[in-house]
């Protein structure tokens, strides 16, 4: 009885610990803009008083701020969230970020739905379909697309109406 109690717990102990630890030496990622590498740096180091959440980190080019290049990072990871981007790239993946919730919660497409439909209009693999890793041009793509969704879906929903 005891020894059974016993191998529960180990057993217990091990999926609790059982999680992958992050690849060792997970590469840092460099700067696009200037090719300096960039540094791990809480958000308020970016955002001083105006940081919205403490204790979240950002990627952040180690010439900041002569170059504002930056990007998040998955919470309770050293991940980063996509390629650093200057202030006008980050504006357009927030705008596509955005068009992308509008198709989602008109209830048009699922979310992934709309992931899957994207690759396809833009031409790339499914797994490589993430707003964060977008360049300027995909994202005004994803823009222009999702909003020929939205009229389309718009027009058929008042052709339905009348
Ligand atoms: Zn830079």
């Amino acid at each position: 009885m005891k020894n059974r109690r016993n191998r529960e717990r180990i057993r217990g102990y091990k999926s609790g610990y059982g999680r992958k630890k992050e690849p060792k030496g997970a590469r840092v990622p460099v700067c696009p803009y200037c090719g300096r590498v960039s540094v791990l740096r809480p958000a308020e180091y970016v955002y001083g008083e105006n940081t919205i959440v403490t204790g979240s980190l950002l990627y952040v080019c180690s010439g900041y701020p002569a170059c504002g290049a930056y990007v998040g990072v998955h919470e309770g990871t050293k991940k980063p969230k996509g390629t650093l981007a200057d202030s006008e790239l980050r504006n357009k993946r927030i705008r596509a970020h955005r068009a992308i919730d509008r198709i989602a919660t008109a209830g048009c497409m699922s979310r992934d739905g709309v992931y899957v439909w994207l690759s396809g209009r833009l031409n790339l693999p499914y797994e490589e379909t993430h707003i964060g890793y977008f360049s300027d041009y995909l994202c005004e793509e994803t823009i222009r697309e999702c909003e020929k969704v939205m009229e389309n879906w718009n027009g058929n929903r008042r052709g339905r109406a009348a």
